[in-house]
């Protein structure tokens, strides 16, 4: 396909995003992601894109895209994309306080049969994290280790990118340690003991022992890992169950939890 038949799709793309024509996603959005390509029964990249882009649009009534800067690598087509809106209502549990925001960076894109896939080129986690930052969705560093103002559950598979950069699995030899998966108390007993407070909690999934997140102050569960090599946790946040391995830095969704019940 030529340069100007990707540019047209992806122009087509925004074009009807911006008019709130959803539908778009499926004729134009690859089915797998950009390098990872979900099993049977795992979400689709048009099925979390379209879920993305409603609740932005939901959020951000005025949302809009802007394409810009295409430049044609090989097989890949590179360009600058602009997303700006009015924050007005609540996204992801963090309420809209108006602000405006806008957020320029480079994408890179793979084109076959028509459809797209495309991924943020060199994000820096710390620009992610400041974006997320200026719509409430990870507090001020001052108040990382204080509980979370709001109720905020970002998509699990969101945090699955944030924290490992990608979408599919990390290889993990250690799921059959798991010997516990519901937690038997809501607080990090080593913190109410010091009288300190924390952001979120985890739970062991090898001996069911509940300490505070790596961004409390203590970080109890990771100190319990640290001591017992009790590689496997789960958030216990809310309804967030998504396992993390230490060892490997592998992120998965708390489904896989059902199997050990
Ligand atoms: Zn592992
Ligand atoms: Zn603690
Ligand atoms: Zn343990």
């Amino acid at each position: 396909m030529s340069i100007n038949g990707q540019k047209k799709i992806v122009q087509q793309f925004v074009e009807a995003v911006n008019r709130g024509d959803m539908e778009i996603v499926n004729q134009v959005i690859d089915r797998d992601f950009y390098n990872y390509a979900p099993a049977a029964g795992e979400e689709t990249a048009p099925e979390v894109v379209r879920q993305i882009l409603l609740d932005l649009r939901t959020a951000f009534p005025d949302f809009k895209m802007h394409v810009e800067d295409f430049v044609d690598v090989g097989e890949r087509l590179t360009f600058r994309m602009t997303m700006s809106g009015t924050h007005t209502k609540g996204l992801w549990g963090a309420p809209g306080k108006g602000n405006h925001i806008k957020w320029t960076s480079t994408v890179t894109s793979r084109f076959s049969n028509g459809k797209f896939a495309f991924q943020w080129k060199d994000l820096p986690p710390q620009e992610v994290v400041s974006k997320l930052r200026e719509i409430d969705l990870v507090p001020p560093p001052e108040d990382m280790d204080k509980p979370l103002k709001y109720p905020i559950a970002l998509p699990e598979i969101l945090l699955k990118v944030l924290f490992t950069g990608q979408v599919g699995d990390k290889d993990c030899s250690h799921l059959d340690l798991i010997q516990v998966v519901q937690p038997d108390t809501d607080v990090c007993q080593d913190c109410v003991a010091q009288g300190d407070v924390w952001p979120a909690l985890r739970m062991c999934l090898i001996c069911g022992y509940v300490g505070c997140c790596d961004t409390a102050k203590n970080k109890h569960a990771k100190k319990h890992y640290e001591e017992t090599g009790h590689l496997l946790i789960r958030s216990i946040r809310l309804e967030e169950s998504w396992v993390w391995c230490y060892e490997d830095s592998a992120f998965f969704s708390g489904k896989i939890l059902e199997k050990y019940r």
